[in-house]
């Protein structure tokens, strides 16, 4: 299994920044189209706002229907911050490498597809619903 070179490192890095800019445009449309709601409106302009400020402003409203979007772009924040702690690509369980194929298709993986597995076994109850490459 090839190692992840700085490379692939710097293109995967563009896919997750592109991503999020993705997200937080559509997060911040949806928080303007909201503004009716008075807490809302306090903490605007969203867009001037740093990426942990705007996850707050989101979080503190019942914009629910923003939760698979809010975590989406987290995911993605933390991939960012591992980058450039140069921890990018370690599984959290077992502090192996993550596969290279895996954090291709999966850029913001935090386990390699062994831990993954597990983990799903554990919290399906038995049923594999890990992603396959
Ligand atoms: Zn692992």
């Amino acid at each position: 299994m090839a190692n992840l070179t700085k490379r692939d490192i710097a293109r995967l890095q563009q896919r997750l920044r592109e991503r999020q800019e993705e997200l937080r445009r559509y997060i911040d449309g949806a928080l303007k189209e909201a503004q009716t709601d008075d807490a809302i409106a306090a903490v605007a302009p969203v867009r001037d706002v740093g990426d942990e400020s705007i996850a707050e402003v989101a979080a503190s409203t019942n914009l629910t229907m923003l939760d698979r979007e809010m975590s989406e772009l987290r995911s993605i924040e933390a991939a960012l911050e591992r980058m450039r702690e140069g921890t990018y690509g370690r599984c959290e369980d077992c502090g192996g490498e993550i596969e290279r194929e895996r954090l291709e298709a999966y850029p913001t993986a935090t386990r390699c597809t062994e831990c993954e597995r597990r983990l799903e076994r554990s919290r399906s109850g038995g049923v594999d619903k890990s992603p396959s490459l």
